[in-house]
C-alpha cells in the first residue's frame, strides 16, 4: 500500500525536496494533496508532475490561475487560509508533512492531529510556540509526530529501540552558520545576502537567517524538549562545522549514540514518511575520505544570543517561547526587507520578551492572541 502524503508547503525548500523522495519511490509514495501560500506557478508545475487528488493555495487572488490550468486534470482546486488547514481532514490521506513556515503551521498542524494523521513535522514554530498543546493533543489522538527537523530526526533515530528512560542527556549539533567565530562588531554591518549564505545547508529565508543568528538552535532546543519530554538541562548544544553529526543521545551508562550521514534533508523527510522500516534510495554517500577531520566546539552564547534567549524562554514557561517566536518572525522579516541590521534581531527579541504580556498557562486561544499581540509590540521596535 503507497503511503499517501499531504505536503503543506510544497513550493518551500522542504515540499520541494519531499516530492524528490516521492519520486524517488513512487512504489512507497504518493503526494496525494500540495498546498502553497502564492507561488501559483509552481504549485501548477508540481501538481502537472505529480497528479495529486488536490491542492490548495492560500492567496485567494491566485485561485483563478490554479483552477483553469488543473481543470483539465481533474485535480480539485482550493483557495484561502482556512482550506489550507481543513484540507487535511481528507481520508485519502495517511501521513501530513508541515512544511510551511513560521506560526502559521500551529492550526494545520493541531487540525491534522485531531484528524488522526501521522505528523511529519519540519515546521519547528508550532512546537516552539505552542508544544504543550501539540503534543498533549496527539497523545490524546494517539497520533505520531516524527520529527523533519535533522537533529531532532538524529535523536529520534537514536532512540529507537531505547527506554526512554535510560536517556540522560541529549547534544544538538550546530553548524554555527555563516558568521561563525566573527566577532560582535562584525556582524552590525553584515548584509543579508552575507547571512542568507549557509555553509552547509540550502534552506528558505526565514530558517537561514535563523541559522545566521543561532536563533534556529534556540528554537530547536524548545523542539526537542516537547518532541522528547526533555528537561532544560538536559539539552546541550555543540558546535559542529561539518554538519555530518546530525545529533547525539547519552544514555545513563555513559554510552554515546550518533547520527550520521550527508547534510541532505531529503534523509529525514523519507525517514519520517517510511518510518518504522527504512527504504533503499539512490542519494549520494557519505564518504569519509572526504571529512579527515570532524570538530566540536561549545558556542558563543554571548555574542549569539539565540539559545541563551531560548533556555530564558523554556525557564518563564507559559507563553513566553510563543513571544519570543513571534518577536524573531516580525524581527527576521525587517532584516529581509533591509529595515533593521542583523543585531536588531537580538535586541528586537529582548525587548520584546520584556514587554509582551506574559500568561503563566494559556489555553491555544491564549497563544493565538499572544502571537498577534506580539507582533504589534515587535513591530513598534524595528
Ligand atoms: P520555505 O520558505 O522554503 O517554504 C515555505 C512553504 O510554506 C512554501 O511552500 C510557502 O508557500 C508556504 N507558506 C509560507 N507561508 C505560509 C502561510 N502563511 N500559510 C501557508 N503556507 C505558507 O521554508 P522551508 O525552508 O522549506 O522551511 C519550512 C519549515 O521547515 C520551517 O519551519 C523551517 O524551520 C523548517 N525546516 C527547514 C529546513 C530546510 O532545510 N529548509 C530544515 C529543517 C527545518
Ligand atoms: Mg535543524
Amino acid at each position: 500500500m503507497r503511503r499517501k502524503i499531504a505536503i503543506l508547503g510544497s513550493t518551500g525548500s522542504i515540499g520541494t525536496q519531499a516530492l524528490e523522495v516521492i519520486s524517488e519511490n513512487p512504489d512507497a509514495f504518493r503526494a496525494e494533496v500540495l498546498t502553497a501560500q502564492s507561488n501559483a506557478e509552481k504549485l501548477i508545475r508540481q501538481a502537472k508532475r505529480f497528479r495529486p487528488n488536490a491542492v490548495v493555495i492560500g492567496n485567494d487572488k491566485c485561485y483563478q490561475e490554479v483552477s483553469k490550468a488543473l481543470e483539465p486534470l481533474f485535480i480539485k482546486v482550493y483557495a484561502g487560509q482556512e482550506s489550507l488547514t481543513q484540507i487535511v481532514e481528507m481520508d485519502e490521506i495517511d501521513i501530513v508533512l508541515v512544511a510551511l513556515v513560521g506560526f502559521a503551521g500551529l492550526l494545520p498542524t493541531l487540525h491534522a492531529i485531531r484528524n488522526r494523521k501521522v505528523i511529519a513535522i519540519a515546521n519547528k514554530e508550532p512546537l516552539v510556540v505552542a508544544g504543550d498543546i501539540v503534543t498533549r493533543e496527539a497523545r490524546k489522538y494517539n497520533t505520531p509526530v516524527i520529527p523533519v527537523d535533522s537533529e531532532h530526526s538524529a535523536i529520534f533515530q537514536c532512540l529507537t529501540g531505547e527506554e526512554m528512560s535510560s536517556l540522560e542527556k541529549i547534544y544538538l549539533t550546530a553548524s554555527g552558520g555563516p558568521f561563525h567565530n566573527r566577532d560582535r562588531q562584525y556582524l552590525e554591518n553584515v548584509t543579508r545576502e552575507q547571512a542568507l549564505d549557509h555553509p552547509n545547508w540550502s534552506m528558505g529565508q526565514k530558517i537561514s537567517i535563523d541559522s545566521a543568528t543561532m536563533i534556529n538552535k534556540g528554537l530547536e532546543i524548545i523542539e526537542a524538549k516537547w518532541l522528547f519530554n526533555l528537561q532544560p538541562g538536559q539539552i546541550d548544544v555543540i558546535i559542529h562545522r561539518q554538519s555530518v553529526i546530525h545529533s547525539l543521545v547519552q544514555f545513563c551508562d555513559g554510552s554515546i549514540k550518533a547520527q550520521m550521514g550527508l547534510p541532505d534533508m531529503k534523509l529525514p523527510i523519507q525517514y519520517a514518511f517510511s518510518y518504522p522500516a527504512r527504504l533503499p534510495n539512490t542519494f549520494k554517500r557519505f564518504n569519509f575520505a572526504d571529512y579527515p577531520e570532524l570538530t566540536f566546539r561549545k558556542p558563543d552564547t554571548e555574542i549569539f544570543r539565540g539559545i541563551a534567549l531560548a533556555y530564558e524562554a523554556l525557564e518563564k514557561g507559559g507563553n513566553m517561547a510563543c513571544i519570543m517566536n513571534a518577536a524573531n518572525e516580525v524581527a527576521v522579516e525587517a532584516f529581509l526587507n533591509n529595515e533593521i541590521r542583523f543585531t536588531e534581531i537580538y535586541s528586537i527579541i529582548e525587548q520584546t520578551m520584556q514587554k509582551a504580556d506574559f500568561i503563566k498557562n494559556p489555553l491555544i486561544d491564549d497563544y493565538l492572541l499572544t502571537d498577534k499581540e506580539t507582533r504589534k509590540v515587535a513591530a513598534a521596535l524595528r
